[in-house]
């Protein structure tokens, strides 16, 4: 299949295309209960001034209700995840999700990232044609980059996160389930953050994980997957067999009918549209009834960014302000597109979350690309991520 050229890959609105099986409730419901819950100071009493503030930016945003990317709103992935949550809990993700999608474009940043990326594993079974698991310099062992992460170090990071950050992600270069010890680390996380993502190719997918993905500890299950045709699938993620994945899922679904019937977990299915030959609608057909939404990301070229040649962008990268990734050594760096660490911030080892995300390195980064500099910066000057 031919790529599609990507000129801008903008992250804070990178859906595609976003298919939900389920509506239960309509935006309407969730919005009148938020407003009604914010008119009672005593939902305000757990939080401090600053949190007060920021959540009364958010709901003063969502009285407005109107579509600009400026302006906070409830997108149809909040709305579900909202959704799967008490409604005590409501304020509380206003709190975090705000940081999320309105300090990255304000370049505002308080003392932790709004989301964190942990990487349990950079090995990946698959070789998928447009992700840098194909650059053969990365994956030679003898250089560095592959491993898996120890539980000792995953639990001293989830401590560190607790009450801090909200929303996790496991997963960064490599599959998630490659790591033996992901149920350790899954059980590690059970009710403690608002929203945890799991993304995964569910290749790898066994009856033990997904008893320990059901069991309060994923929120968000994220499957990759990019067609539905079994062998354009096999061409696009090299390894891969989406039969396999298909029972997978069907596994994972029996065991949540059977045994978490009240489980408010959400499944989504999220393909890289990287070619106009993808049919979204044949992906819809495929997966309903396995999972509760299906989306398609605007493709950033990851595979390329250390060789492909400078671009024009002189835009802020948002991601400086909304994620910090965590590899399975240790090395926090500020994205995945940098592959191969060469900004690396720090290390757990050295400076914790909230030390990483405040230090002097990070901030440098940041004032670069707010001085229109990012094309001084490498790969920074080739990325497409603003
Ligand atoms: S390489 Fe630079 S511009 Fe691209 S995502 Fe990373 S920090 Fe942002």
């Amino acid at each position: 299949m031919e790529k599609i050229k990507v000129e801008e890959y903008k992250k804070s609105n990178s859906f595609f295309s976003f298919k939900k099986y389920n509506d239960p409730k309509e935006k309407k419901d969730v919005l009148n209960k938020i407003f009604k819950l914010s008119q009672d100071n005593r939902n305000f009493e757990i939080f401090n001034d600053y949190q007060r503030t920021i959540i009364n930016l958010a709901i003063s945003d969502l009285k407005k209700d109107y579509e600009d990317p400026d302006v906070f709103n409830l997108k149809e992935n909040s709305l579900a995840e909202i959704l799967s949550l008490d409604s005590k809990d409501y304020l509380k993700y206003l709190f975090h999700r705000y940081r999320y999608e309105i300090f990255p474009l304000k370049k505002k940043i308080d003392e932790y990232p709004p989301c964190l990326q942990i990487e349990p594993s950079s090995i990946c079974n698959y070789r998928c044609i447009f992700c840098f698991e194909t650059d053969t310099s990365f994956t030679n062992k003898k250089n560095g980059f592959m491993g898996t992460m120890n539980l000792d170090f995953f639990k001293k990071i989830i401590d560190q996160a607790e009450n801090n950050v909200e929303f996790i992600t496991l997963a960064s270069r490599g599959e998630p389930l490659v790591s033996k010890k992901m149920q350790e680390m899954l059980e590690y996380t059970r009710n403690k953050f608002l929203n945890l993502k799991l993304n995964t190719n569910a290749s790898l997918l066994t009856e033990k994980i997904c008893h320990s993905i059901l069991s309060e500890t994923v929120k968000t299950l994220v499957i990759s997957a990019d067609v539905a045709d079994h062998e354009q699938y096999k061409k696009i993620r090299v390894n891969g067999d989406l039969s396999k994945v298909l029972k997978n899922l069907e596994m994972l679904n029996n065991i949540k009918e059977k045994h978490y019937r009240s489980s408010k977990i959400i499944t989504r299915v999220s393909g890289v549209k990287f070619s106009t030959e993808q049919n979204f609608d044949e992906m819809i057909n495929l997966w309903d009834g396995l999972v509760d939404q299906v989306a398609y990301v605007d493709y950033n070229p990851w595979e390329n960014v250390y060789v492909a040649p400078s671009n024009n962008i002189s835009k802020p990268c948002s991601d400086l302000w909304r994620r910090m990734f965590i590899w399975w050594d240790g090395k926090i760096n500020p994205c995945d597109v940098d592959y191969k660490s060469s900004l690396s911030i720090s290390s757990i080892e050295e400076k914790n979350l909230s030390e990483s995300w405040n230090s002097e390195k990070y901030k440098n980064l940041r004032l670069q690309h707010l001085n229109s500099k990012r094309q001084s910066i490498k790969p920074c000057k080739s990325c497409a991520l603003v």
